[in-house]
């Protein structure tokens, strides 16, 4: 069996499911390929009927991500809020649109980059995710990121960095500088909910984006 669908197996497996509807055949009988793409857009649809934990029962949406799925940069926030349950959409309320700000301020746009949570509803209340659900959703964030295979790894705020590198980091003693994850860079900064409390660190927030346009070869 080839390496790339043995592990699609496995993570098949790992949430659960016990069996598998077979993919079309084409005309002269060849079995299909799907590419990263149409896979990125396969795991979407599994992930909405998602019930893993809790959160089915409360959420209105799943919110699984947004963006480009080639993209060379990616966001990671922690979890839908209000706005976003309601919208589907990830980082659309009012921290969405500092996210979306910063993205603009570095010259992309929200299509350019791929935008994600590691917990794909919205807990009640906004209260913080819970270690089972950050456990249970963990492997949709995980294969997100193996199929869209960023250059650049943003995590916004604690949850989502400890939550992705299963690591105690304290954001205040790594923010700003480079971690990894699975190969891939990693920078952690502030969330922009934090932000939105404390705009004194903005600019933290853009000295972590330059590193990131200078990796990126972005210039800046
Ligand atoms: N905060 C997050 O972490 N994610 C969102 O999608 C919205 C707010």
């Amino acid at each position: 069996m080839d390496e790339s669908l043995r592990n699609e197996l496995l993570l098949l497996r790992d949430f659960g499911f016990t069996h598998l509807d077979v993919r079309e055949t084409t005309a002269n009988g060849q079995q299909s390929t799907a590419n990263d793409d149409d896979l990125l857009a396969d795991l979407e649809k599994l992930a909405l009927v998602c019930e893993k934990c809790r959160l089915a029962k409360t959420r209105t949406q799943v919110v699984y991500g947004v963006g480009n799925p080639k993209a060379d940069l990616m966001f990671v926030g922690e979890a839908p809020g209000r706005d976003e349950d309601i919208q589907g959409q990830p980082f659309v309320g009012r921290a969405g649109q500092l996210l979306t700000d910063i993205i603009k301020a570095m010259k992309l746009t929200r299509d350019d980059v791929y935008i994600a949570n590691v917990i794909k509803c919205r807990p009640p209340e906004n209260r913080n995710p819970e270690p089972d659900e950050l456990e249970a959703c963990r492997p949709w964030i995980r294969r997100q990121i193996e199929l869209i295979q960023p250059k650049v790894i943003v995590t916004l705020g604690r949850i989502p960095l400890q939550s992705l590198t299963e690591k105690g980091y304290a954001i205040s003693s790594v923010r700003g500088q480079w971690l990894e994850y699975n190969g891939i860079k990693v920078m952690p900064t502030y969330h922009p909910a934090y932000l939105l409390r404390n705009p004194a660190a903005k600019k933290d927030v853009w000295s972590d984006m330059k590193k990131v346009m200078a990796e990126l070869g972005m210039g800046g």
